[in-house]
């Protein structure tokens, strides 16, 4: 159970050093999305519940700061088999994890669909420094199609929800756009979704594309120049194999960087 709850640290290509925290069994989330690279969703859920229990979650993040005791990771990211927000402790949970990693930085990498829905997430999420929501569409028939939602969420809520999150964060957002080829970078979709990030106001727009086995074998990734075209029409950039993690000073009270290797993409789908 708790190698469930807390894993690695391991080498993120954004974060560096990173000790992860998953709160659902594989895997839960609220979405289905086609290019998700840890699986189709078994429980396509938009309830929070206690999924893990909190009490083992907690324990597992104790024991993962006496081991790294003297080798403390970068960050603690909340990330795992699905959407971390759903579980309904999630806010205790959160605030534990500050308490017991005083000084790391705490991420969360959410798909952002739920703060209009939950808005108890809107305080829950406070103790974070920085937040990784997702915007993969423009228009409510590519977020069905991409992303294939629980019956009851909308396109609608999904930019609501995100709209809130920029209203009641102040620290750092990074919102990531992963594209697939042939069904969200058409010219006009681009458009819509060039204007909804416009009005979000992000710190910054990372570009994702595959590169690891997705849930529908038919997902393509674009090329290369088409993803950094892509990143340039919107304002964003891609995701570099290399980076130096920059966390903006008024996150948390000092500015930290750290050049990194290469290392798996983090993402709320997989905890590695
Ligand atoms: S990519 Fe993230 S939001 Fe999409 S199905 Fe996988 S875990 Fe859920």
């Amino acid at each position: 159970m708790r190698k469930q709850c807390v894993f690695g640290p391991i080498l993120s290509r954004r974060l560096g050093s990173s000790l992860g925290v998953n709160l659902v069994p594989y895997k839960t989330c609220n979405l289905d999305c086609v290019y998700c690279e840890c699986g189709a969703t078994l429980n396509l859920s938009i309830e929070r519940r206690e999924y893990l229990p909190t009490m083992a979650v907690i324990d597992a993040l104790q024991e993962a700061a006496l081991r790294l005791r003297g080798y403390p990771p970068f960050c603690v990211t909340f990330a795992g088999w699905g959407e971390p927000t759903l579980h309904a402790q999630f806010g205790r949970i959160a605030e534990a994890a500050r308490r017991i990693f005083p000084k790391e930085h705490l991420v969360l990498i959410t798909n952002g669909t739920l703060f209009a829905r939950f808005r108890e997430l809107l305080e829950e999420i406070q103790v974070f420094d920085l937040i990784i929501p997702s915007l993969d569409a423009g228009t409510e028939a590519v977020f069905q199609r991409i992303n294939r939602p629980h019956p009851s969420l909308s396109f609608a809520e999904h930019l609501e929800s995100l709209a809130l999150l920029r209203q009641r964060f102040a620290k750092d957002i990074w919102l990531e756009v992963f594209i697939v080829e042939g069904l969200n970078d058409a010219p006009e979709e681009l458009l819509a979704l060039r204007t909804h990030l416009a009005h979000l106001r992000p710190n910054r727009i990372h570009l994702n594309t595959l590169d690891r086995r997705p849930t529908c074998t038919w997902v393509q990734a674009p090329s290369r120049e088409r993803l950094e075209a892509i990143a340039h029409f919107l304002g964003g950039e891609v995701i570099p194999s290399f980076h130096v993690a920059r966390i903006s000073p008024q996150a948390t009270g000092h500015e930290l960087s750290g050049e990194q290797q290469c290392a798996p993409r983090e993402c709320h789908s997989t905890p590695r």
